[in-house]
């Protein structure tokens, strides 16, 4: 199946800047998070395809390649090694080989720095405001105990790989040009195992799993990274590991959704505490509120709870909450209930439209309209 193009997913132009981007991706992740389509594998599928989209959009070395060469550069590992992803929606168990592969499957050469990981991890809008410390477990690769990390049956050093005589690497001839490739023979560790450990399969080392705290600083929202320097892939010998990014995803909310500092919130109101005018308990983050729903509420009306937003974690003033009245319109009426309706509606008919001000005015243009047609 063809890819489709990295900016048609997040539909932003081929220049877009980072504010953008991430505007861009949060909505639709919001949209398609799993959490709101339960079962629906399109959503998860668009989902996959915004982070991976975003991933690479928001590193400058990748998007590089990616506007140079397409799809196909990164495939190749053009952005520099790598980059694993794991945890979130997809589980952990699945995602494991992903991650491993990269590292047996290499044959990139000689010591070099280790990939660098990604890890989504799927935060609630209380923690992502509040901040939280959350520990996650991540792969890591530990020396094989039952050979010492050397990788052979007897636990003693291997042989040096005759190839390139332990260097890890070889020169090629091509064209004008010599170039340093790693030693086909023996993949670049310098020693060939003939009787592989049984434990590791010759490789010295074994996958595990290593838990790690990780400090979420308040304030954070969806598509925001932690760098953790070093907690990536672990690097060749004598070469550094790579970095852990944690991606932050915030669930979808019962009640609020986030729009930068501010949250926005619906506040169902019935029929007549809109009319009459009322007390309304609603949610904020920082616990119960009384919002007072003055007389004749109209749908739509909103109310700004000044400072009861979020706190940007790049700083800034707290936001505010937004509350937008919907009014409700009564259903499975009773008999009885139709009727005092029924002459209440003739109440308001004898007002000449005083007391349904919009209704009357539209309807009088309405009818000017009719006439000049
Ligand atoms: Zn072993
Ligand atoms: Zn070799």
């Amino acid at each position: 199946m063809s890819k489709r193009d990295y900016y048609e997913v997040l539909g932003v132009a081929k220049d877009a800047g980072d504010d953008e981007l991430k505007k861009a991706y949060r909505k639709l992740a919001m949209k398609y998070h799993p959490d709101r389509n339960p079962g629906d594998h399109t959503a998860e599928e668009k989902f996959k395809e915004a982070n991976e989209a975003y991933e690479v959009l928001t590193d400058p070395q990748k998007r590089a390649v990616y506007d140079k060469y397409g799809h196909e550069g990164l495939q190749r590992g053009g952005g520099g090694g790598g980059f694993g992803d794991f945890g979130g929606a997809g589980g952990f168990a699945d995602i494991f080989g992903d991650v491993f592969s990269d590292i047996f499957g290499g044959g990139r050469g000689g010591p070099r720095r280790g990939a660098d990981l990604r890890y989504v991890i799927e935060l609630s809008l209380e923690q992502a405001v509040f901040g939280s410390t959350e520990s996650i477990r991540i792969p890591t690769m530990d020396e094989c105990g039952d050979c010492h990390g050397h990788g052979t049956a007897s636990g003693k050093k291997p042989s040096e790989c005759p190839t390139c005589r332990g260097a890890g690497q070889v020169r090629v001839q091509q064209g004008f040009f010599v170039l340093q490739q790693t030693c086909p023979h023996c993949r670049g560790r310098g020693v060939t195992v003939t009787d592989p450990c049984k434990t590791c399969r010759g490789a010295g080392k074994v996958r595990r799993e290593k838990t790690l705290e990780v400090k979420i600083p308040p304030g954070v929202d969806t598509g925001d990274r932690i760098r953790l320097s070093g907690e990536g892939e672990p690097g060749g010998p004598g070469a550094p590991a790579g970095d852990l990014y944690v991606q932050i995803n915030v669930k979808p909310h019962e009640f609020f959704e986030r729009d930068g500092s501010d949250l926005h919130c619906s506040v169902p109101v019935s029929l007549v505490t809109a009319a009459l005018g009322g007390d309304v308990e609603i949610p904020t983050l920082a616990g119960k509120e009384t919002l007072h729903v003055g007389e004749g509420t109209q749908n739509g009306k909103q109310f700004r709870l000044r400072g009861k937003g979020v706190k940007s974690v790049r700083g800034g003033p707290t936001g505010d909450l937004i509350c937008t009245v919907l009014v409700e319109t009564p259903v499975k009426l009773s008999k009885q209930q139709k009727e005092l309706l029924r002459q209440f509606g003739e109440s308001l008919a004898g007002e000449g439209g005083r007391n349904t001000p919009e209704t009357s005015s539209w309807l009088g243009k309405a009818r000017k309209f009719f006439e000049r047609a």
